[in-house]
């Protein structure tokens, strides 16, 4: 079975479609600049030459009708026709807690995915233009919301409640939720097959260091304890996100420089962390080279990202009592032998021991601890459109 996945971002679709029986991508793409001028889709065949099509794409209806031509386009396509989809698989950014788990799309959810839009105000309409899209297009190939928020519903309420009067919890759900679940469930499993463990009995840590970055404690394969927060602000020092402030700093910046709360909202989100730190850049291999030539600024953002990550490494482990495995994934943490080991170094006493072989390494599955090490240490690479493929998979063959 070929399994589609979407993921509607305000202005783009990324897509892929994977062939379920090799699990390997046929084809995909990304279209950008929907509903603006100079909108374009980027088509690619497995092992084969980038399309690149130009047209008028007013919305993602157009967006997801023009994927779907060029899916079953009988000189780049992958497919004859779209009878070969079997099912379509949505990636959502926001489920509240309303949703703990995958869920067929029917009128019901999408109304309850409608209510979660309060809390994902930029993704989730995007979301839902790609869904009714599908949905218009394709009527009959089951669809399936696949959520961000859904694997961190089983953190117990001692880690998502806030410090704040449980009555806003009631009025306004107000409490963590926690993102980048599918990629730290993904990384969990593939954790539990290199260490040739049950996932049942295993403590992780799952640090997913990207633009955006979270780190979750995973407990028998569930999420108990994650980063991110209410929204993905919350947590490590990102590319261009603050993370963790004291809330006070928050109404004194917009005093000071005279923002209205859509403003310092923004600016948190936008133009702090690493960029907003170093001056330099949002990305840490600029970081990397500039911190190399000596930039003060540069090497201090560096300095205080592995700082977050390792002090919320050592909370994990006291939530967890100890760990049996540190996984690093995402764009960071699958390529960045230097922050690897930047990071890892002086966890002596969770039994962290790398070897600087094994983590000179990229994008590859691969336990880099020395042989004797007690908590391992494991590089691997994420892979969100695959987990949401399985997912799919697995909710279209249940019944
Ligand atoms: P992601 O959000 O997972 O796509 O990760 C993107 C981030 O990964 C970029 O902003 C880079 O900072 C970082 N990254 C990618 N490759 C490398 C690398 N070789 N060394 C250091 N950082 C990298």
């Amino acid at each position: 079975m070929n399994i589609l996945v979407i993921n509607c971002g305000s202005s783009s679709l990324k897509y892929q479609l994977l062939d379920m029986e090799t699990k390997n991508p046929v084809a995909k793409g990304l279209v950008e600049r929907i509903g603006m001028p100079g909108s374009v889709l980027t088509h690619r065949k497995a092992a084969g030459d980038k399309e690149i099509i130009t047209a008028e794409i007013p919305n993602h209806t157009v967006a997801v009708q023009l994927v779907l031509d060029a899916l079953v386009n009988p000189e780049y396509g992958a497919i004859k026709n779209l009878s070969e989809i079997g099912a379509v698989g949505h990636r959502v950014l926001h489920g509240k807690d309303l949703f703990s788990q995958s869920v067929l799309i029917n009128d019901e959810v999408m109304k309850a995915i409608e209510q979660c839009i309060e809390l994902g105000p930029l993704h989730n309409p995007a979301n839902i233009a790609g869904i009714e899209g599908c949905r218009t297009l394709m009527p009959g190939v089951p669809q399936v919301a696949v959520f961000d928020t859904a694997f961190h519903q089983t953190m117990p309420p001692e880690a998502y409640i806030y410090g704040l009067p449980y009555e806003l919890y009631e009025k306004y759900s107000i409490r963590k939720y926690g993102f980048h679940g599918t990629s730290h469930k993904y990384v969990s499993q593939r954790a539990a097959v290199l260490l040739k463990r049950p996932l049942e009995e295993l403590k992780l840590i799952s640090c997913h260091l990207g633009n955006g970055s979270s780190i979750t404690a995973v407990q028998g394969g569930k999420s108990v304890e994650t980063s991110m927060g209410f929204t993905p602000l919350e947590g490590l020092m990102m590319g261009t996100r603050c993370g963790d402030l004291d809330p006070a700093i928050v109404s004194y910046i917009q005093k000071k420089e005279n923002l209205s709360s859509e403003e310092v909202n923004e600016f948190l989100n936008k133009k702090c962390g690493v960029l907003g730190l170093s001056g330099v850049s949002s990305d840490f291999r600029d970081l990397e080279g500039a911190a190399k030539e000596g930039n003060y600024r540069a090497q201090l953002a560096l300095d205080v990202f592995a700082h977050d990550v390792k002090k919320y490494i050592g909370s994990y482990a006291a939530i967890l009592d100890g760990a049996d495995a540190i996984i690093f994934t995402a764009g960071l943490g699958e390529n960045s032998a230097e922050m690897r080991a930047k990071i890892t170094k002086g966890l002596d006493y969770l039994g962290v021991e790398i070897d600087p072989e094994k983590n000179n390494t990229r994008g590859k599955e691969i336990d880099i601890s020395t042989e004797n090490a007690r908590c391992r240490v494991l590089v691997i690479p994420t892979n969100e459109e695959l987990m949401i493929a399985m997912e799919t998979y697995d909710i279209v063959n249940q019944g």
